[in-house]
């Protein structure tokens, strides 16, 4: 049945808001956003009566204003969805930058949402009763945990490697090795940035071999500092020569000059212990005897979005000075998410039970094998026997550029199409679908299977994902 209607036909706006039926909505939502939710409405009705296309709503219906109220609604409640929502990360990198990064154990939640709720000496010495230093929350610990002097802490660490470079390399020279130069995701690459900074990029060496006596034949009178950074996403291999920490530490020091290390993920502790790839320690790059390490708050280390900053009193001292200092510093909410955290380090035999990051990169293949396990069928029955879903080893990675290369033992369930016609298509439509969901599942697609990879569903969580599947199949 089409009925046709005419512009004649609309309610007008006035009525609408004056009728009864509008009465709750005006109570939940206020006359300024449910008049504009109105006008909307009212506008996309009238299009599709100048389209001849069929109507939402039919305009001769007896109680109009209802039904007018019914849809304003549910349009307004679907403009109130969040638009940060949360999903199931199942693509087998735990770091996943699209996906936020690390995730925080439950103490350092509760610290945050304390410090959203209540005033705190964020900036004030409790002691004198006078101003305080935010850094101070958190410098003795990383101090202690990393071996350095001096600690500070900024927005991420883009702009730790951003405030460092422009407070000690301030239009002079930095002298970096041409294997270093990375991008890393998301626009962040060591020529740019250095010349944000206003300092100036000396490359030396070639992509592959970079000799100690590069960085000697560099120095010059104009030379700041010089600098290392960690390839963090990529993997120079074959005929490679790469000049330690330790040895341009060395050079640095004999023209006194300092050596910095943009650490990227940064790790505190050995992950060796945990049967992880291993990674160089901030301790151990101080210890090699760099003067300044920048690295991230949410990639190894598994706390909130921040860049460290530890290193030589003397330099840390300069930094904080750089009024940039002011413009890249951390919030109340990061430095509470921050200190239980950094707390946690100081006890590494529990890190693997109490962080959340460290408990997921450990996870025992046999654990993750039983989840992917109980959730088989359920997602079987949800896709449909177009697919066929079987539990699989897979590879992990750590993510957000740490250990590139290194792989971590999975399992998950690996989804494929046995329908008529190639399964290209049909995989997309499906993975398209499981986007769609109300909390949507993340996967991936490689050589013509969907994979799901269990790693960071932990065994509380299944009950949730198999309930949205079998939901969502008695919705449709
Ligand atoms: C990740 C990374 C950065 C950027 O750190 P963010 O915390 O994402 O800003 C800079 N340098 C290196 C080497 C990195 O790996």
């Amino acid at each position: 049945m089409t009925l046709i209607f005419s512009f004649r036909d609309l309610p007008s706006l006035d009525k609408l808001l004056s009728s009864d039926a509008f009465k709750p909505l005006l109570a939940d939502y206020g006359h300024q956003l449910v008049s504009r939710q109105v006008r909307l409405v009212l506008e996309d009705l009238r299009q599709s009566i100048r389209e001849n296309k069929p109507l939402a709503i039919d305009l001769k219906a007896p109680e109009l204003s209802h039904k007018m109220a019914q849809l304003v609604r549910s349009s307004l409640n679907q403009s109130m969805q969040s638009r940060l929502r949360l999903v199931f990360n199942l693509t087998g990198v735990v770091l996943h930058t699209n996906l936020g990064r690390a995730l925080l154990p439950e103490m350092a939640v509760e610290a945050v949402v304390e410090a959203m709720r209540n005033p705190m000496n964020l900036e004030y010495d409790l002691i004198s009763g006078g101003r305080g230093d935010r850094d101070d929350l958190i410098e003795d610990l990383l101090c202690e945990l990393t071996g350095a002097e001096a600690a500070t802490v900024v927005n991420n660490n883009a702009a730790a490697v951003l405030l460092m470079l422009n407070s000690l390399a301030y239009e002079r020279e930095v002298v970096v090795s041409r294997g270093e130069l990375v991008e890393i995701g998301g626009a962040f690459r060591i020529p740019d940035i250095m010349k944000r900074a206003n300092a100036k990029l000396v490359e030396i060496g070639t992509t592959n071999r970079t000799h100690a006596r590069d960085y000697e034949q560099a120095i010059s009178d104009k030379t700041s500092m010089l600098m290392k950074v960690h390839c963090s996403n990529y993997e120079i291999s074959g005929f490679t020569k790469e000049v330690s920490v330790a040895e341009v530490s060395t050079i640095a020091q004999k023209h006194g000059l300092p050596a910095t290390v943009d650490l990227g993920s940064g790790t505190l502790v050995d992950l060796t212990k945990w049967g992880l790839p291993a990674e160089v320690t901030v301790r151990q790059t101080i210890e090699a005897g760099a003067d300044i390490v920048t690295f991230s708050g949410d990639k190894l280390l598994g706390g909130p979005q921040a860049g460290l900053i530890v290193g030589r009193a003397d330099l840390i001292a300069q930094i904080k000075k750089n009024p940039l200092k002011r413009a890249l510093r951390v919030g109340k909410i990061t430095l509470a998410a921050l200190e239980p955290i950094l707390q946690l380090y100081r006890s590494p035999e529990l890190l693997a039970e109490r962080l959340t990051t460290m408990r997921l990169f450990t996870r025992a293949p046999s654990a993750i094998k039983q989840t992917a396990e109980a959730l088989q069928a359920s997602l079987q029955q949800w896709v449909g026997a177009d697919f066929q879903v079987e539990v699989a080893p897979m590879a992990s990675q750590i993510g957000s550029g740490a250990m590139p290369v290194e792989l971590l033992d999975s399992y998950g369930l690996a989804i494929r199409y046995v329908g008529a016609g190639r399964p290209g298509r049909h995989l997309l439509a499906l993975e398209e679908r499981l986007r769609g969901l109300s909390k949507p599942v993340i996967g991936r697609i490689a050589e013509d299977t969907l994979l799901l990879d269990m790693r960071c569903l932990e065994s509380h969580q299944e009950a949730e994902f198999s309930e949205q599947l079998q939901q969502d199949l008695t919705s449709i």
